[in-house]
C-alpha cells in the first residue's frame, strides 16, 4: 500500500523496547516489540485524513499551495504535543512517514527545488532540544529525494507563541522575525516549506512572505495538521 521506505527496528531496539514498550502515539496502546511506526491499526485507519490535495487559500498570500494531511484531532493533536512538548522527538520518525504517505498519495505533485523547515529561533531549539518542523522536513526531504535547506532562513528574533496571541497580534508578533542568510540559495527556486501545525497560517505566510521579496519563484507549504477548520 505504500512506497516509502521504513527500517525494522534491529535486535538492540527490541530489546529496548521489551523494557519501555513503544505505544500509539494516538490511543496509547501498547504495541509488538517488533511494530515499525508508533501507530496501532486502528488508529491508522482512523486517522482524520483532509485528502484535499493542494488548495490555494486567500489566507496566505504568499504560499501558491497548500498541502495539509491530517486535521488536528483524533489523535493527531495528542501526538504533535507529545512529540513536542514532553519531549519525543522519536514520534516524528511516524509523523512524517504518515505526511509522506498522504503526499504521496496526490496524483501532481508541484515541482520543488529545496525543502525549508519553519525555522525555530536558537535559543528556543536549545530549550527544546530540537526543531519539530526540522525533524519531519529532513525525513520528507529523504521520501522526495529534494534537497534540505536548514540555514537559509532563520528565525533572528525569539517571538511570543503565536498560539496565545489574538490575530492582528500574531502578525506585529512577526514583524522582522526571520531573515534570509543566503539569498542566492533561494533565488529563483520553488520552495516547499514544511510545518507541523498550521493555525492561522500568519508564521507560514510570513516565511513566504520573505522568501518571495527574496527572489524565491514558487513558495509552496507542507504541514502534518491544519487545526480549526
Ligand atoms: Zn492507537
Amino acid at each position: 500500500m505504500n512506497t516509502l521506505e521504513l527500517k525494522k527496528p534491529g535486535f538492540a531496539e527490541r530489546l529496548i523496547r521489551l523494557l519501555y514498550p513503544v505505544k500509539c502515539m494516538c490511543c496509547g496502546v501498547i504495541l509488538r516489540e517488533d511494530t515499525v511506526l508508533s501507530l496501532c491499526e486502528a488508529c491508522y485507519k482512523m486517522l482524520p485524513r483532509c485528502e484535499c490535495g493542494f488548495y490555494e487559500t486567500f489566507r496566505l498570500p504568499y504560499i501558491d499551495g497548500l498541502f495539509s494531511a491530517f486535521h488536528y484531532e483524533q489523535g493527531i493533536d495528542k501526538a504533535i504535543q507529545e512529540m513536542k512538548f514532553k519531549n519525543q522527538p522519536g514520534l516524528a520518525k511516524t509523523l512524517a512517514y504518515i505526511l509522506g504517505e498522504e503526499y504521496m498519495k496526490e496524483p501532481v505533485f508541484p515541482p520543488v527545488d529545496l525543502i525549508i523547515p519553519v525555522p525555530m529561533h536558537r535559543s528556543k531549539k536549545r530549550q527544546r532540544g530540537f526543531n519539530q518542523a526540522e525533524l519531519l522536513a529532513e525525513r520528507i526531504s529523504g521520501y522526495l529525494n529534494i534537497p534540505l535547506d536548514k540555514t537559509s532562513l532563520v528565525k533572528v528574533r525569539n517571538t511570543k507563541p503565536q498560539s496565545s496571541l489574538a490575530r492582528m497580534q500574531r502578525l506585529n508578533n512577526l514583524e522582522n522575525a526571520f531573515e534570509i542568510k543566503n539569498i542566492w540559495n533561494i533565488k529563483d527556486k520553488n520552495i516547499l516549506l514544511v510545518d507541523d501545525v498550521i493555525t492561522t497560517g500568519t508564521t507560514i505566510d510570513t516565511c513566504g512572505k520573505i522568501l518571495y521579496e527574496s527572489g524565491a519563484a514558487k513558495i509552496y507549504a507542507m504541514v502534518l495538521a491544519i487545526a480549526g477548520n
